[in-house]
């Protein structure tokens, strides 16, 4: 099989994140990527995938390939783009995203600190037509405590490819946490959003751009190539390593 183009936005939030718009919802995200003429794109939602279920029902009816992914908070505020093969491995991933949020409500005896409150905006659930199924009541924008490099480890042990989020912007990333980039940490690619006046060195790693879109206006607005043999995270895991003709056209 020959390789061919294909364009991919691959951190995109819907409307369960804190902080993206409501209309944030996947059939309308799907839709715009139709139309922004995207062929991949991952809806990655700080530390859940709770309306990944509907993002996959959406993008095939939209004719979209879905990554099934997560932007998970490190415990040093370092954000991590997760993206997974499949759902499963996305579910598998949250259920240890959500044991270390949690933890946060108990007190020394494990009792709940007290009722768990609506969020004071968004984090919605969705279905894939739109419809409210409820609200997540977890801080989703609060750090876990998982460490960078233990996550790292937990995304590739789930089959995963782990990218560091605007990895040169000034805030929640791991140039502004931790002053540099640890030559042990084994990202698969740096995402790369233009934010510093300064140059930054991708240090030899592959980079990606993507739009962290939070509004439906912002999908697509930065993207990667890739020339892949079909839309799989599989084959851009593979073109991350410019194996065998594959590869990310980043400029
Ligand atoms: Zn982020
Ligand atoms: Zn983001």
């Amino acid at each position: 099989m020959a390789v061919r183009f294909f364009s991919a936005d691959l951190h995109i939030h819907s409307c369960l994140s804190p902080c993206a718009e409501l209309d944030m919802t996947p059939w309308r995200i799907m839709r715009k990527a139709s139309e922004a003429g995207l062929d991949i794109v991952a809806i990655a939602d700080h530390n859940s995938c709770e309306n990944l279920e509907a993002a996959a029902r959406a993008a095939s009816k939209a004719g979209v390939s879905l990554v099934p992914a997560m932007e998970i908070t490190s415990s040093e505020e370092v954000h991590v783009l997760a993206l997974f093969e499949t759902l499963e491995a996305a579910l598998r991933m949250q259920e240890s995203v959500y044991r270390e949020l949690d933890s946060f409500y108990r007190g020394p005896q494990g009792r709940e600190k007290g009722d768990r409150q609506p969020p004071p905006f968004g984090q919605v659930i969705v279905n894939e037509d739109d419809e409210v199924l409820g609200f997540s009541r977890r801080p989703l924008s609060g750090a876990t405590g998982i460490r960078l490099s233990g996550l790292v480890a937990a995304i590739h042990s789930l089959g995963g490819v782990a990218i560091a989020s605007h990895a040169d912007r000034g805030s929640f990333s791991v140039t502004s946490q931790l002053g540099f980039i640890p030559a042990d940490l084994e990202f698969d690619a740096l995402e790369v959003c233009g934010q510093r006046q300064k140059p930054f060195s991708l240090q030899g790693q592959p980079g990606l751009r993507c739009s962290d879109a939070h509004r439906l206006e912002d999908i697509g607005g930065k993207r990667t190539g890739f020339l892949l043999k079909e839309a799989s995270l599989k084959e851009i895991a593979l073109a991350l390593k410019a194996a065998d003709g594959r590869k990310a056209v980043f400029d």
